[in-house]
């Protein structure tokens, strides 16, 4: 069982790496519930056919999985698998809890385990996973911790290492016999998400050259296409923005004079990655050898996983980046306080470090600034400046807010596409408002740059 983590299969808890919830010093080891070959608890538990459709299709997968691994009575074998998930999918938290930040903050120390989560052989877990020596760890979903346990000490033995080889296959399918890859992709391509067609090999082997190394990959890719220049360039426009939402912020009319005061501390504790990190990840420990798929997969696994214990032993740090360079995208990271935007979304015509200013700051400084701008919404509201948990608005902020906000809902209700179907203004709320900060924002950001900067 607790194997599973060193020889990197999918396991029956989730486990990263993350500063606690209420200490933004330094990093513990969080475990969240898993286990789980399908997506949602609801696909176990939902006594509607169309689930038990589903429920089928899955047994059916894992059997062939088993079967194809060389493992005889298959479809047996794949019922019993199945009804140990549908058990273990019982303990997980409904999706309402699994989504409250709150309700999984729960820090326990390793003692704690042995009396709330009996069943496991905590040492034998621990160990293996290379945190024995951590005094205390978050649990998110403490009823998925206690509930898979006592699965673990009550179920056979034989059912567990049934259970562990049609997951260790699964996971490694991408590099397993074509007829590995294609039942794979019939279960969770087709009958998942609906996608009709295999993607090509060589996108699969950019996925995996990007998971694998990420940021050797992100160091190519920007020397090529987000040089220093275009870094700097960005970097700048970021501080425009960061200038006016200060001012901003000061002249707001909802948020009390204390609550501002927490408001400015969150916004210069903000950590905003542009392009790419400062220092890269150092991959010279990683071999990497030609003609071997799966054991380049299962280096970099083992070499990914022990970059991550390695932060146990470090203060945290909120420059860490949380995304791949050459990734189309940004994050948002509440905790701690930090948001990247990679060079991969900031590429013409979203940024053009030799463009023209107005329209930098109109398309990627507004959604720079609408990413910010959560950071002081109903989501960012929840985590102070150094990304820890708890509520710094006053119940009166709240209110005003609420007041406020309820003339962007008014609005948005009455956007009606169809005669029969409107807008759900309560619904897009948080992100209409990001997106009008954004926009103000990012305008007075552009001002700003042509006092700093007039144009002759
Ligand atoms: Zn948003």
């Amino acid at each position: 069982m607790a194997d599973g983590l060193t020889a990197n299969a999918d396991h029956i808890f989730g486990v990263w790496v993350n500063q606690s919830f209420e200490d933004s010093g330094h990093y513990v080891f969080h475990l969240l519930q898993g286990g789980l070959g399908m997506p949602d608890r609801d696909d176990y538990i939902d006594p509607s056919p169309r689930m038990a459709v589903l429920r089928a299709q899955y047994q059916s997968h894992i059997a062939a999985i088993l079967k194809q691994g060389g493992f005889a009575d298959s479809e047996r074998r794949a019922g019993r698998i199945l009804a140990l998930e549908i058990r273990m999918a019982r303990a997980h938290a409904p999706d309402a809890d699994a989504a409250d930040v709150f309700k999984q903050n729960n820090p326990w120390k390793r003692g704690d385990f042995d009396v709330k989560a009996p069943g496991m052989d905590w040492d034998a877990y621990f160990t293996s996973a290379g945190v024995a020596g951590q005094p205390e760890f978050i649990v998110w979903q403490p009823s998925a911790l206690t509930g898979t346990s006592a699965l673990v000490g009550g179920e056979s033995i034989d059912l567990w290492k049934d259970y562990l080889r049609f997951h260790l296959i699964e996971h490694y399918a991408s590099v397993l016999p074509k007829a590995v890859a294609t039942e794979d992709f019939a279960f969770y391509g087709t009958i998942l998400s609906g996608a009709q067609q295999m993607p090509d090999r060589s996108k699969g082997a950019i996925t995996a050259t990007n998971g694998a190394l990420g940021q050797a990959v992100g160091q190519l890719y920007t020397q090529r296409y987000f040089p220093p220049e275009a870094k700097a360039k960005a970097q700048a426009m970021v501080a425009d923005l960061i200038t006016a939402y200060r001012s901003r912020i000061a002249n707001l009319t909802w948020m009390s004079a204390e609550t501002k005061k927490k408001a400015r501390a969150k916004l210069d504790a903000l950590t905003i990655g542009v392009g790419y990190p400062d220092t890269w990840i150092d991959y010279s420990a990683l071999e990497v050898v030609r003609g071997d798929a799966i054991g380049n997969m299962r280096r970099a696994e083992a070499f990914n996983r022990l970059h991550n214990l390695a932060k146990l032993r470090q203060p945290a740090d909120p420059a860490e980046w949380r995304i791949d360079p050459q990734a189309v995208g940004a994050v948002i990271v509440f905790s701690p306080n930090a948001e990247f935007f990679t060079a991969g979304i900031l590429q013409p015509p979203y940024f053009d470090s030799q463009g023209d200013a107005a329209s930098n700051y109109g398309s990627a400084g507004a959604g720079i600034a609408h990413e910010i701008s959560h950071s002081f919404d109903e989501l960012g509201n929840i985590y102070d400046s150094q990304g820890r948990l708890g509520r710094w608005w006053t119940t009166e902020d709240s209110a005003k807010y609420r007041a406020a906000a309820a003339r962007l809902v008014t609005q948005f209700d009455g956007y009606c596409p169809f005669s029969d179907l409107c807008v759900h203004g309560t619904q897009v709320l948080n992100e209409n408002i990001a997106d009008l900060a954004g926009l103000l924002v990012a305008h007075d950001a552009y001002v700003l740059s042509l006092q700093a900067r007039p144009t002759s």
